[in-house]
């Protein structure tokens, strides 16, 4: 009720403001009053969407010291020093770096047949590497890896000279069950002391957060072993994400008492019981549905041919055989789907679903981040506007979405103070696209510039070309 009244008093004074043509632009903003010599680079002109506001800002001037925003103002209203780089960004929309809050950077999108590519460590690396161009060529300047060996860990400074920031998880903790196969990726405990020491030797090898499996295919952690996780890595101010793949209250009631910061996919948002999605609410609990999937696996693999499975520019950018395996295997899934079909299964039903549970999740209040599970099957590296575009066509605004895949995803990750929005004070992460994102979200995948901490990385026009 309280946040209805507030939700509509805020509506009200935006609607004032644009009545009284004053909502667009308040006193230029600056991060402190450092000497001006200190700006490396000018952006202007365009649209700016910043991440935070409801409304985009038409010609902004958003100025860059060193790795840092330096302040945001309107065109004619901020000084720009003589001398200074400016990149002139008419008739394009500047928007902060895209944060994809839910890959894995050691996947290719070709489910276990992805081994081929990947069998041998310097394959592997190749990889991992090749993933990070991708994803940083896509507009993805922050990625959160939640799941793999170590191997990404070791490279990290590689992935971030060439691709996006790194805040990975290395291998995923997970309950001991003889009966589970066991994985290099997978880090087995039983008992509180033992969970406790494998979460701090993760810490020792330096991941970022820590990711734990509640599953049905092994038990349950108890509430214990949970908590014990999870005070551990907070204790080294580290976040824990919980893995919950098909609808499991249980699971979901589980990760909320122990106090876990986000929870990955769309099976959480599908629990029976509301409570769990209001509580998930007051603790500031972040969701990362990883709706895309669905769509890449069970609905493109039936409407698309071959050819428009993976489209431009992320087509010309892969190596042409792995564009080959990734229609095979989509050829793969749709012989899949077909079989289930025939016996009733109803792919389209399985979206529908999944955009109710979405919807309910939103109006009660809980925050979404977005990540397509980047490196699953069918989801190759490169393509994370597949996700937000999912979202927008499911009623989610654009602006919204945008703002879930920016500044959300920088809370997922615990640093919302640095990432995320485009302010004064944080790190000048952004991206220029061409097209109108609010009108169209699919303009998305035609950036033509990245910037990094405030290096600026153009993205060839041929490649960015898409239609
Ligand atoms: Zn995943």
């Amino acid at each position: 009720m309280a946040g209805t009244m507030r939700g509509c008093v805020r509506t009200l004074s935006i609607l004032v403001l644009l009545g009284l043509g004053m909502f667009p632009w308040p006193n230029p903003r600056c991060a402190s009053d450092e000497a001006e010599a200190e700006v490396t680079l000018a952006l202007i002109g365009g649209w700016l969407i910043d991440g935070n506001t409801p409304l985009p800002f038409e010609d902004p001037v958003i100025l860059i010291a060193g790795e840092k925003i330096k302040a945001v103002g309107r065109l004619g209203r901020v000084r720009i020093p003589p001398g200074v780089n400016v990149i002139d960004a008419q008739g394009r929309f500047i928007l902060p770096g895209l944060i994809d809050a839910h890959a894995h950077l050691e996947g290719l999108g070709l489910g276990e047949q992805d081994a081929p590519f990947t069998d041998t460590p310097e394959k592997l690396r190749q990889v991992i590497l090749q993933n990070a161009r991708l994803n940083f060529l896509s507009g993805v300047t922050s990625l959160r890896d939640c799941g793999s060996s170590e191997l990404v860990l070791k490279l990290r400074d590689q992935i971030e000279a060439e691709g996006p920031r790194l805040f990975a998880a290395g291998p995923q903790l997970a309950k001991r069950d003889a009966a589970a196969s066991s994985s290099p990726l997978f880090l087995e405990f039983d008992g509180v002391k033992e969970a406790r020491r494998k979460v701090r030797e993760q810490i020792a090898k330096g991941i970022d957060f820590v990711k734990v499996r509640l599953t049905r295919q092994r038990p349950l952690p108890t509430l214990e072993e949970l908590s014990a996780i999870v005070s551990e890595a907070h204790r080294a101010g580290l976040r824990v994400a919980a893995h919950i793949d098909v609808p499991y209250d249980e699971a979901v009631r589980l990760a909320l008492m122990a106090g876990v910061d986000t929870i990955e996919h769309m099976a959480p948002l599908r629990v029976y019981d509301d409570r769990l999605l209001l509580e998930m609410a007051r603790r500031n609990v972040i969701v990362v549905p990883t709706l895309y999937q669905l769509q890449a696996q069970r609905v493109d693999p039936l409407e698309k041919n071959e050819e428009e499975l993976i489209e431009p520019p992320l087509q010309t950018r892969l190596p042409p055989e792995l564009l080959h395996a990734l229609t095979q295997r989509a050829a793969l899934w749709r012989r899949t789907v077909l079989e289930w079909r025939a016996r009733g299964y109803d792919p389209k039903r399985a979206l529908r679903e999944a955009f109710r549970a979405l919807t309910r999740a939103r109006l009660l209040g809980v925050k979404i981040a977005l990540g397509p599970d980047t490196g699953s099957d069918l989801v190759p590296h490169g393509r994370f506007y597949k996700e937000l575009v999912l979202y927008a066509n499911m009623g989610v605004p654009p602006i919204e979405a945008i703002q879930m895949a920016t500044r959300i995803g920088a809370e997922a990750l615990g640093r919302e103070k640095e990432l995320g929005t485009i302010e004064p004070g944080k790190l000048a992460d952004l991206i220029i696209i061409e097209g109108d994102p609010l009108l169209d979200p699919e303009a998305l995948r035609n950036v033509v510039l990245v910037i990094k901490g405030g290096r600026v990385i153009e993205v060839p026009r041929h490649e960015a070309k898409s239609r």
